[in-house]
């Protein structure tokens, strides 16, 4: 329990710690997303999100929205092909 608290608290100093490679940082994950960033790019961004709590917390935002936007298109298709559906059963 005692090291559960210490890890709470060194997430919650680390998260208030400000980083000098945010801004930079959250360009680049952004880009390796998108799948626009170089290998050298991604590596970077994956070895500092490792020890870099509040990038980290950047990068899991941007893959939530990535992840929220894509499968709202993905239900939109379905609804298109249920509609599609609907409409070759029915005669109008
Ligand atoms: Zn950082």
């Amino acid at each position: 329990m005692g090291a559960f608290i210490r890890w709470i608290q060194r997430a919650m100093m680390s998260k208030e710690a400000r980083c000098k490679e945010e801004e930079r940082c959250l360009e680049l994950v952004r880009l390796m997303l998108d799948d626009q960033a170089t290998k050298e790019d991604s590596e970077y961004v994956l070895k500092h999100i490792d020890g870099c709590y509040r990038c980290y917390d950047n990068y899991d935002l941007e893959k939530t929205i990535r992840k929220a936007v894509k499968s709202k298109t993905k239900n939109l298709e379905v609804s298109n092909e249920i509609v599609e559906e609907i409409k070759s059963k029915v005669p109008i």
